[in-house]
């Protein structure tokens, strides 16, 4: 076991001070990088110390630098490295540097991820535990042959998947033969210009499914549990707006199941840290494994909130070599880990929502937070004065609604963002509070198409 004195996180913005956040809590002193273009931003001021990463190809670079960062870190004393989510969490290359550097990677192996991180693999992986997953192919398709003649078999419609995808890119929906030609090459194309790898998959498209997905901690012992799951079918072009937990539209028995399947996942490869285990339910109640993120996910604060774990600080705690029934964990088994009360996660944006989501920029001339009891703030550059610079993501703060059930914390999430003044910069505020009173969504029935069926959430 080796106790962390200095960790230095690899990522900006509302991640990064979460991070910086656990650690001081931990008494561990945090190092942040940042890019020119973040000089202003408010997570390097959180941090005990900050350093620029000089990268003059463009903004996301610097966060992207594996050398430097190690080479920083190696200078600094670091002992360990955080990712955060999206830069270099997923990457087995970087994890690798790490290891061989004697710092630790705050994260699973990069075996793991390497066995996880594709979406192919990581299908041929739960098949062999016996989990289901949606119909498709089991390797990548090299001709439009191969494609028609899945589809011919399956059935239209059929999604063609880049293995290496993310953030909801990489996929497209193909209604007919005639489509599927035409897509196919380009779907190639882009997949290998946007992940550097040009695999493609196919599979069945699920009409109307949710999308469920399962927290899971592992040590570097071979124990495992699951943090139950989050319904996160609210989405748009398949990336999550508004996540919440539990899931209203599963019962006791699909929530065992599915929570149970995750963790064979995960036991099959004897998974180590925060994971998530995604999911998609169809309308008949059977769910499907989907793909498995090897890192801490942007929701995990829903699943926080209910079970009251510390996602980060135990991911951090796990690097140390802590075991899961360590005292300072405190999970002995699976019936320690308890829900109580639901969680309802909304990402407030600078998007314009009547404009496409098109991003906004410019100065926050005012920024004003709900809050109160019950909810809580993840934010990254929240405060009046702030710069909201085209370069990165567009989240600008999260708001986690807590309370005893689902309908309390909608009703307090409803109230907290109508507590919200921004100006200078547009965001998707009202858009969300359309949402979340909807009467599909006061029934927690949403399902991944809801957005898109419903175009008076616009107004
Ligand atoms: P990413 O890694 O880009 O997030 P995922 O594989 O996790 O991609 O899928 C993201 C979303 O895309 C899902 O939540 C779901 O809405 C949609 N999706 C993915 N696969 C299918 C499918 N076979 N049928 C229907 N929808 C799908």
């Amino acid at each position: 076991m080796k106790r962390f004195n200095k960790v230095l996180i690899a990522n900006r913005g509302e991640i990064a001070i979460r991070i910086i956040r656990a650690c001081k809590e931990l008494g561990i002193t945090t190092v942040a990088i940042y890019a020119e273009e973040d000089k202003l931003s408010l997570f390097r001021r959180k941090a005990d110390e900050a350093y620029l990463i000089e990268d003059h190809r463009g903004p996301v670079d610097a966060y992207l630098n594996m050398d430097k960062i190690i080479s920083l870190a190696k200078k600094k004393n670091v002992d360990a490295i955080h990712p955060g989510y999206g830069f270099l969490a997923e990457n087995p290359v970087f994890a690798r540097k790490c290891e061989k550097e004697g710092i630790t990677f705050i994260g699973p192996t990069y075996q793991m991820m390497e066995q996880l991180g594709d979406k192919i693999q990581s299908k041929i992986v739960a098949h062999k535990v016996g989990v289901p997953t949606i119909p498709g192919v089991e390797k990548p398709i090299t001709s439009d042959k191969d494609a028609l003649e899945f589809a011919k078999i399956a059935g239209y419609p059929v999604m063609l998947k880049a293995a290496a995808g993310g953030g909801g890119r990489g996929m497209r929906i193909v209604e007919s033969e005639e489509s599927l030609l035409k897509d196919f090459k380009s779907a190639q194309n882009e997949a290998l210009k946007a992940f550097g790898n040009g695999d493609i998959f196919i599979e069945k498209y699920l009409q109307q499914p949710k999308h469920i997905e399962v927290q899971i901690l592992g040590d570097n012992y071979g124990n495992a549990v699951h943090l139950f799951e989050r319904d996160c079918s609210i989405q748009r072009r398949h990336q999550k707006i508004i996540e919440f937990t539990p899931s209203l539209s599963i019962t006791e028995e699909q929530r065992q199941a599915i929570c149970e399947d995750a963790l064979k996942i995960a036991r099959s490869v004897n998974y180590r840290n925060a994971g998530t285990v995604e999911f998609l339910v169809d309308r008949n109640g059977d769910h499907f494994f989907i793909e498995m993120n090897p890192r801490i996910q942007v929701e995990h604060t829903v699943t926080e909130m209910v079970t009251d774990i510390d996602i980060v600080q135990t991911q951090i705690l796990i690097a140390q070599g802590l075991r899961l029934d360590s005292n300072e964990i405190g999970i002995t088994s699976q019936d320690d880990v308890q829900v109580s009360g639901a969680a309802i996660q909304c990402r407030i944006t600078t998007e314009d929502p009547q404009n496409n989501f098109m991003p906004d920029t410019g100065k926050l001339e005012v920024y004003r937070t709900g809050g109160g009891y019950g909810l809580r703030l993840d934010s990254g550059n929240g405060f009046t004065g702030a710069y909201i610079s085209p370069y990165y993501d567009s989240l600008l703060v999260k708001m986690t609604a807590f309370a005893k059930d689902f309908e309390k914390a909608r009703t307090k999430a409803v109230r907290g963002l109508k507590e919200i003044e921004i100006e200078g910069v547009k965001t998707n505020k009202d858009f969300l509070i359309n949402v979340l009173e909807h009467p599909t969504f006061i029934n927690g029935d949403c399902d991944t198409n809801f957005i898109d069926q419903n175009p008076e959430l616009f107004k």
